[in-house]
């Protein structure tokens, strides 16, 4: 059987709802799409609920799942998949947190929760890794803006310890607590607090802030540590499908998710992980690294933040973008193309949502259905039904003509 290439392009928080403002059309049904419509009248549409039926999954789970992990097996915290997204390296018995830089007043009250989107924190990684706590390792890293990642080695670290964000500006920074009876969740509990109140010590005192000081800009002065876990224990995706694979994004955690099943990391010019993004860059990347890989993973984060911001027009805009740039993936040869999202993310409710998203296969051997249009209500006829995320990678795996037989 000849086995084709497979491409899968992940639009982050694409799925929507019919919105007012685009005469009750979602965001990806007003847009106009003439290239996703393309591919969608030449293969096959569908409705995929990422992790099941009306759960509103994060990005992280619900990229597992997508690329055929079991969250419910593989997810332990965010903090991990973040961590190796930016590099530092996770180890079996290590435990790791996302971090955000916080300006946070005297008395402890937290005045911004993202110092202000500093434009670099990588300034404070070697004061802060200079600090040591008696038993434990710490290891930080910067990641874009004011977001990293922290992670903890030693004898017994667990990841049972809660969070220090207050969730809301203007509450006080929490303690770092145990959330177990356990004796190394308490003692983990108590090294970070040590960690963070010479983090604090140590970032007061640093010049960048003291510069930002003088600018009048808020304060990177403490941290925030969120999405404590363990090291993933996984197979990588190479040795579960066979696939030498790729991935083309910007974002940290996407990045994270990728390298933690040991997919190489392709850098395109100007992927920001943003709104911004240079998405032709991404598309022209993943064109040329076709030639070398199996399979690709392109990720586009723009329609989430747009989702986010409650902005059904920028995010109707931003599809279009996306569609331009499809347009190069028309012509591709020998290669199965999935266009999906990890999850809704509905303008109208600013977050995400357990509504299932679009999905669209292109390519040879893609049984074609009668869907010309790839929208929400389009895909809800098309003739792959309603899939589960975990469903993806065995119909991939099928039509590329990769799938084992079962039995004889
Ligand atoms: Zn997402
Ligand atoms: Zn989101």
């Amino acid at each position: 059987m000849n086995k084709q290439k497979i491409l899968l392009l992940v639009i982050d928080g694409l799925g929507d709802r019919p919105d007012e403002r685009l005469n009750d059309q979602t965001p990806l049904e007003a847009a106009r799409t003439p290239y996703l419509n393309y591919m969608a009248e030449r293969g096959a549409t569908g409705l995929l609920d990422t992790i099941s039926v009306g759960v509103r999954p994060g990005s992280d789970t619900a990229h597992l799942a997508l690329l055929g992990y079991d969250p419910a097996k593989y997810y332990s915290g965010r903090g991990p998949i973040e961590a190796a997204g930016v590099g530092l390296n996770v180890g079996k018995g290590d435990v790791a947190f996302r971090t955000n830089f916080a300006s946070i007043l005297g008395n402890g009250q937290v005045v911004d929760r993202r110092a202000g989107r500093i434009e670099s924190s990588t300034a404070f990684e070697s004061a802060l890794n200079k600090i040591k706590v008696p038993g434990f390792q710490f290891a930080f890293k910067a990641g874009c803006e004011h977001r990293g990642a922290l992670v903890v080695r030693g004898k017994g670290v667990s990841p049972e310890v809660s969070s220090n964000d207050p969730g809301v500006e203007g509450n006080k920074e929490k303690e770092i607590k145990p959330t177990s009876s356990a004796l190394e969740a308490k003692a983990t509990a108590a090294a970070v607090e040590v960690y963070l109140k010479q983090a604090r010590r140590v970032l007061a005192s640093h010049p960048l802030n003291k510069k930002r000081r003088k600018q009048k800009l808020p304060l990177a002065n403490t941290i925030l540590l969120r999405g404590a876990g363990a090291a993933l224990e996984i197979i990588s995706f190479k040795e579960k499908y066979g696939l030498d694979a790729a991935c083309i994004a910007g974002g940290g955690l996407y990045r994270g998710v990728a390298k933690t099943l040991g997919m190489d990391l392709i850098n395109a010019n100007g992927a920001t992980g943003g709104k911004d993004s240079n998405i032709l860059a991404k598309v022209n990347a993943a064109k040329t690294a076709l030639a070398r890989k199996d399979f690709i993973f392109i990720h586009m984060k723009g329609a989430d933040e747009y989702g986010h911001d409650g902005d059904a027009l920028g995010k109707k805009a931003f599809i279009e973008r996306v569609d331009a740039a499809v347009r190069e993936l028309l012509t591709l040869e020998n290669t199965v193309v999935a266009v999906t999202a990890d999850h809704s993310t509905p303008c109208q409710l600013k977050a995400h949502s357990g509504d299932p998203v679009p999905l669209l296969l292109y390519g040879k051997g893609v049984r074609r259905d009668c869907t010309r249009k790839f929208g929400e209500r389009d895909c809800a006829v098309g003739g792959l039904g309603r899939l589960r995320g975990l469903d993806l990678m065995p119909e991939l795996m099928n039509i590329s003509g990769r799938a084992e037989i079962y039995g004889a």
